[in-house]
């Protein structure tokens, strides 16, 4: 079994709703046990403003899955989420990124870990940080290091849900 960590987003349709039920939906995956999981953290979102806030969480994973047999799961999750109470299909309402697998470095086309994100996007460290200060991310330093490099203006867009 191999620890994977994975970034978990939603700022559409009740995101509070999609980011729960994708733990559930985390820990039924074949070969895989959820062992954490970070709380909600309320982030800005990047990108386009006029936008809704995300609801953002992290959670490491015990499993025997393949880095691309993980990517293609967490996907069909994704696709699940899709659905909103229209019959057509609605906007984007989740995401499942697959940040850190064990201490593997990987450059599929269709799959780059550790994230290439990772370390500039403070809606991953914050939460990736409050379960696993220590770990070191392969090819870079430890979570808590990259989280003192975030400037005080990123963290400050990111905040703990009680
Ligand atoms: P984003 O996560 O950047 O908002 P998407 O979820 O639409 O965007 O992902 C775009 C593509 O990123 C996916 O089709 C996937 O193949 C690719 N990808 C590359 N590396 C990863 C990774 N570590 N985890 C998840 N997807 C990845
Ligand atoms: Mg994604």
């Amino acid at each position: 079994m191999v620890q994977a960590y994975i970034g978990l987003g939603s700022n559409i349709d009740h995101p509070v709703d999609h980011v729960t039920r994708a733990f559930y939906a985390l820990d039924r995956l074949p070969s895989t046990r959820l062992i954490g999981r970070s709380a909600l953290y309320l982030s800005s979102p990047h990108g386009p403003p006029n936008q809704p806030d995300f609801i953002n969480a992290v959670a490491v994973l015990a499993t025997a899955l393949a880095p691309l047999a993980l990517l293609r799961h967490l996907q069909a999750i994704e696709r699940r989420h899709k659905r909103v109470r229209a019959p057509k299909w609605g906007p984007r309402t989740l995401d499942l990124d697959i940040l850190i697998y064990g201490k593997i470095l990987c450059h599929y086309p269709q799959l780059i870990i550790p994230h290439p994100l990772l370390q500039q996007r403070e809606f991953v460290l914050l939460p990736l940080g409050e379960i696993s200060p220590e770990l070191k991310v392969p090819g870079n330093g430890k979570v808590k290091t990259l989280i003192d490099r975030l400037d005080r203006v990123k963290k400050a867009r990111v905040n703990r849900l009680p």
